[in-house]
């Protein structure tokens, strides 16, 4: 036996809807791609998610967290349910795990593949490749001790939010590191004229970080005008960078002009050692396709690609990453309807195995 083998510890978070169907198909691939990497998981499943709700009233346990917090990594395949609210889904399971772990970084490339078609006139291949990076812990999502709520017999609520230095200084910083590492050009995205005090503060952080990366070109858009020019100009983005709650409209734009909710990944990243991160498709349960075996699971194969490179084994995230790139570029493949095709979840992760 080789005793240098290394194994990491995974937790799996199938959830709801298509998130276990997708997952319960692609782990064989998975484990293909530490067979030829000469590495091993070893996976803790956890039942979490809306089911579990409706059973216990809670997505997950109380000491949930604590649970979780050896793992080297944490996958999530989806969580949602038609008559669970979002906001339990979210608060309940989403939000304590990015907020208790850290995961600061909210990461989600947005690229358009040789094979799929751009609804925007004119895309093709190559023409769109940024990334968002969006602020994970605080912001317009920030839940400021017992200071929200909706004025009982007054029909007024409050909603505030919170921008700290640490906090903004940190997503400011991780994305212009990955600005210098990619083309050199970042936007930030702000709503400064008309929120005064976050956004100016951030803009004041943003001018401060850029002196440490001169090599880095800086470009200031409002949400508005970034929303509209990411359907205008997508191809002159390389790193966005914005909060909370701008980054979560921001990559649903980029997850429909390049292609496909059905492959867009995403990583909430603790950048130190201290705690895991998650990685998760973009997408939801998808209630209204689940049970069908049509759900792409390339969204997923490309977050474990994430996954793969956040915890070192970065041949193996390339191996998983080109997998896709071959298949999807490759008009005899299968694919699934929501990519013109006719064939299933299945058919699609065999193809890539066979790719590997
Ligand atoms: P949730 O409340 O869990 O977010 P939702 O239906 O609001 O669910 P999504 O699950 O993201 O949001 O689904 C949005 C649309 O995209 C649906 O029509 C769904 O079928 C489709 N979709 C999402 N993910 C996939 C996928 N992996 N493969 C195919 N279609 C998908």
């Amino acid at each position: 036996e080789d005793q240098t083998t290394t194994t990491y510890d995974i937790e799996l978070i199938p959830g709801d809807g298509i998130g276990p169907e997708v997952l319960d198909v692609a782990l064989p691939l998975f484990q293909d791609v530490a067979d030829d990497y000469g590495f091993e998981f070893d996976f803790t499943r956890r039942d979490w998610g809306t089911e579990y709700y409706l059973e216990h009233g809670e997505m997950m346990p109380e000491d949930g967290l604590a649970e979780l917090a050896d793992a080297d990594s944490i996958f999530l395949g989806a969580v949602g349910h038609p008559e669970v609210p979002d906001h339990v889904t979210l608060h309940g399971l989403l939000l304590p795990i990015r907020k208790g772990f850290d995961q600061y970084v909210c990461k989600r490339p947005n690229v358009l593949f040789e094979g799929i078609e751009s609804p925007l006139k004119g895309y093709g291949a190559g023409d769109i490749d940024f990334v968002v990076y969006r602020e994970n812990t605080e912001g317009e999502y920030a839940d400021i001790g017992g200071r929200e709520h909706r004025g009982l017999g007054h029909e007024t609520a409050v909603q505030s939010a919170l921008f700290t230095r640490q906090g903004t200084e940190r997503i400011v910083r991780a994305a212009f590191q990955a600005a210098a590492e990619r083309e050199g050009h970042l936007t930030s995205v702000t709503k400064s004229n008309a929120q005064a005090h976050s956004m100016v503060f951030w803009d004041d952080i943003v001018e401060e970080v850029s002196e440490e990366y001169p090599g880095v070109t800086v470009e200031r858009l409002l949400v508005d005008a970034a929303s509209m020019d990411l359907i205008r100009r997508p191809h002159e983005f390389d790193v966005l960078v914005a909060s909370n709650l701008f980054g979560d409209v921001l990559t649903d734009i980029g997850a429909q002009i390049t292609g496909s909710m059905g492959l867009a990944p995403s990583g909430n990243i603790h950048p130190g050692e201290e705690y895991p991160s998650m990685f998760e498709p973009v997408h939801g349960s998808a209630p209204d396709i689940v049970g069908e075996g049509v759900a792409n699971p390339l969204a997923s194969v490309l977050s474990w690609s994430m996954l793969l490179e956040d915890v070192g084994e970065e041949a193996a995230a390339d191996a998983l990453w080109s997998a896709v790139i071959g298949q999807i570029s490759d008009q005899s493949a299968p694919r699934t309807p929501d990519l013109g095709g006719d064939a299933g979840t299945e058919a699609v992760v065999e193809d890539l195995r066979s790719r590997l």
